[in-house]
């Protein structure tokens, strides 16, 4: 019989295992459940397809990605091994063949999606079949609070109960602490031992910026990676659109992808983009899980992604061959509000409501850094990182702060005076005393806060209403269209008691320094 380290040179080419490989293997060969936390491109499959190998029997792989199954299950058969995949989009000829090695006892790897596998027949089939092992890739779609639901994971349980000795290997790419709880009480892993790998991506460096002309800083960032293979994420479809047209024109070979665009655009463009060099895919995040590309040399945020996971998911995707690569985000107080919004007028329960608010506040934290971004993004999951790295924006270029107290005290009693039921629009205009007819008819040019603000600008106001909505002193309401209200620690600035540091940006003119990124 060979040993792992054997099955890794010899079937798949490599010299040595990387991290925890070796150790996530032997646990599972010898029949032990696992759970595997490793960034995307950290080395996953492997954990689960030498055990398959090692074990007598087949190895079942659920996985929801119907797209990857293909790719993955090409790879193995071009290395000689057994492998084949079971979903929707297969014939029911070629359904009953796969079916037919499975009992034959002649598949080493079988790949099937979650929907198939929790069919009677399919479970009937197992239990005619020498199982070797259970791998649940993508295992965080269990987590009802992530963007990758997918609710037949949570019936994935049904495993154990029926095949208890067969040992189960769940992996994810997602770490924070509340989605492993979930994962370990919903796929019932309480046994099961945990492989935690470090989620530094050293390769990639981060840049945060702030949004004034997207299209000018997105060709200008473009420019210094000319020729080369990225991701341009945007919130909407129509953004999409329009990003990836202005590209083209631009002489950029862009690419759109959302769920917008019919089946076959979709898979044109994504195969455009793994075997062509140098395209540039503009996508909503319907785009990129599963993906294998290694020579992405970037990801570009042109709006602010839906929490921490989906940022660190979505960058993770650049320079999976170890090279540099680049992380780059750009986004304004509009994006602050209209998350916040969403999230309020969603019809989440409140619990719900709590964890997104934190999820929101914990990436505007990591975009209104002052400090390393590689220490924020890593404190986000759990991981003790000692930096700072020294190659990042904010520790090549430290951003300076000033002491705001006083404008973070004007701004917050303005929206208390306005009675809390204006947008950041109006009440700046009340902060620096712009006379209007809708002004004096509210009577808020009588406000003892009317012009009192009038030492800075729209553009720096708008800075410092985004800082306060960032670090949570201040939230966008619900029910208006962004309006401000306080929070709980608003009061502790009003009365004086607490201080607020402020990134540079929103400084008065006289004593600010030109912006790097626009
Ligand atoms: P993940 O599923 O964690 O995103 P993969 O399993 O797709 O990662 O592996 C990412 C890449 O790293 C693949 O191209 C894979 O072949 C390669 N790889 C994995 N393990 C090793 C290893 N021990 N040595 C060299 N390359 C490896
Ligand atoms: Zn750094």
């Amino acid at each position: 019989m060979s040993s792992a380290l054997q099955i890794l040179q010899t079937v798949f080419g490599y010299s040595a295992f990387r991290g925890q490989q070796q150790a996530i293997v032997d646990q599972v060969a010898d029949g032990g459940d696992a759970l595997v936390l490793m960034p995307t491109g950290g080395g996953k499959s492997l954990c689960y397809q030498i055990p398959a190998l090692l074990r007598q029997g087949t190895g079942i792989v659920v996985s929801p990605l119907i797209a990857l199954m293909q790719d993955q299950v090409d790879a193995l058969r071009e290395a000689g091994v057994a492998a084949a995949y079971l979903n929707s989009s297969l014939g029911a000829e070629d359904q009953r063949e796969v079916e037919r090695r499975l009992l034959a006892g002649e598949l080493n790897l079988l790949y099937v999606a979650p929907e198939r596998l929790l069919t009677g027949r399919f479970l009937s089939l197992l239990e005619r079949t020498e199982v070797a092992l259970f791998a649940i890739d993508e295992a965080h779609c269990v987590s009802q609070w992530g963007h990758d639901f997918r609710p037949e994971y949570r019936e994935l349980a049904i495993l154990h109960q029926r095949f208890s000795a067969v040992p189960r290997v769940a992996l994810t790419a997602t770490a924070d602490q509340r989605t492993r709880d979930e994962i370990v009480e919903r796929l019932a892993l309480q046994q099961a031992r945990q492989f935690v790998s470090s989620f530094d991506r050293p390769n990639i460096r981060y840049r945060v910026g702030l949004r004034d002309n997207a299209r000018r800083q997105l060709t200008e960032f473009l420019d210094g990676h000319r020729g080369e293979a990225g991701i341009v994420y945007c919130l909407s479809r129509r953004k999409v659109d329009e990003t990836a047209a202005a590209l083209v024109e631009a002489g950029v070979t862009a690419l759109p992808y959302h769920a917008g665009l019919d089946t076959a655009t979709r898979a044109a463009n994504q195969q455009r983009f793994l075997r062509e060099d140098g395209v540039v895919m503009v996508a909503t995040v319907a785009f990129g899980m599963g993906i294998d590309k290694p020579d992405v040399r970037f990801v570009a945020h042109l709006d602010l992604p839906r929490s921490m996971e989906g940022y660190y998911q979505e960058t993770g995707r650049a320079g999976r061959d170890s090279l540099p690569a680049e992380a780059w985000m750009i986004y304004g107080l509009s994006d602050v509000v209209t998350m916040s919004q969403m999230i309020a007028q969603s019809e989440s329960a409140d619990e719900r409501k709590r964890i997104e608010r934190q999820k929101l506040e914990s990436l505007l934290a990591y975009a209104e850094a002052t400090r390393c971004r590689r220490e924020v993004l890593l404190s986000a999951f759990g991981e003790d990182y000692h930096g700072p790295c020294g190659h990042c924006d904010n520790c090549l270029e430290p951003p300076k702060t000033w002491d705001a107290t006083v404008p973070a005290q004007k701004a917050l009693s303005a929206v208390y005076r306005s009675n809390q039921r204006f947008g950041s629009g109006h009440v700046i205009e009340i902060l620096r005393g712009i006379e209007s007819s809708r002004m004096s008819q509210l009577g808020h040019d009588r406000l003892t806060t009317f012009g009192v603000g009038a030492d800075m600008d729209e553009k720096q106001w708008r800075s410092v209403f985004r800082q306060l909505l960032a670090v949570g002193l201040l939230e966008a309401d619900a029910e208006g269209f962004g309006t401000l209200r306080l929070t709980r620690s608003s009061r502790d600035v009003l009365t004086g008691g607490q201080s607020v540091h402020l990134r540079e940006d929103a400084r008065p003119a006289r004593t600010s320094k030109r912006r790097r990124d626009s």
